[in-house]
């Protein structure tokens, strides 16, 4: 997919203007939603729980996201991204490394993105955001994680050892509370 939208933009990129690299951007970040969506709309189907305070947003933005797996993305697809992206509230962006996913809204997003950004400041989060959400995936990964750090913590000196066990708690603490809180789709609905 990404192959096909590059050829498709490249002379946007080409001629390095702002606008072309915007609608790149915003095309990119609209797939990239569109995909975490979808990955949110199987794990449902799965029987997963959510938690968090976006998870009703999230449900809703899981059953009203288009699919576009295996869709060729035409240039036209650079407007309907960027009015897609200015949806607030309802566009999910992933985010792997916190092992949970954020129904962006402006207003509850502790980063604080400027009055008309459509994306979260990522490199600039904060505890306690309005906006996350969590799986049962995401729990499970957190556990994993966990117990890596806990196998590291394990071959190391004492008091980089301690630490490494006090956050790889905080990661399971995390864990429990999905655990705590969760609740199906239908509950959230
Ligand atoms: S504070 Fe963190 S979790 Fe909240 S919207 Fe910003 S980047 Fe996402």
């Amino acid at each position: 997919m990404r192959t096909v939208l590059d050829a498709r933009t490249s002379s946007g990129y080409g001629s390095r203007s702002r606008g072309g690299m915007h609608s790149v951007l915003d095309v990119e970040t609209a797939l990239a939603a569109a995909d975490t969506a979808a990955q949110l709309r199987d794990r449902l189907a799965a029987g997963e729980k959510l938690s968090g305070p976006g998870a009703r947003r999230a449900l809703t933005a899981a059953a009203t996201t288009p699919r576009f797996e295996g869709r060729i993305v035409p240039a036209t697809f650079a407007k309907k991204a960027a009015t897609f992206l200015a949806r607030d509230g309802a566009i999910l962006f992933d985010n792997p490394d916190a092992m949970l996913i954020r129904a962006f809204k402006r207003d509850n997003a502790l980063c604080e993105p400027g009055s008309g950004a459509t994306a979260p400041r990522q490199h600039d989060c904060q505890p306690g955001c309005g906006n996350t959400v969590r799986t049962d995936t995401h729990a499970r990964q957190l556990r994993e994680r966990a117990d890596e750090i806990d196998q590291l913590a394990a071959s190391s000196p004492c008091p980089l050892g301690k630490r490494l066990r006090a956050n790889a708690g905080r990661l399971r603490e995390t864990a429990d509370t999905h655990d705590a809180t969760a609740q199906p789709a239908e509950a959230l609905k």
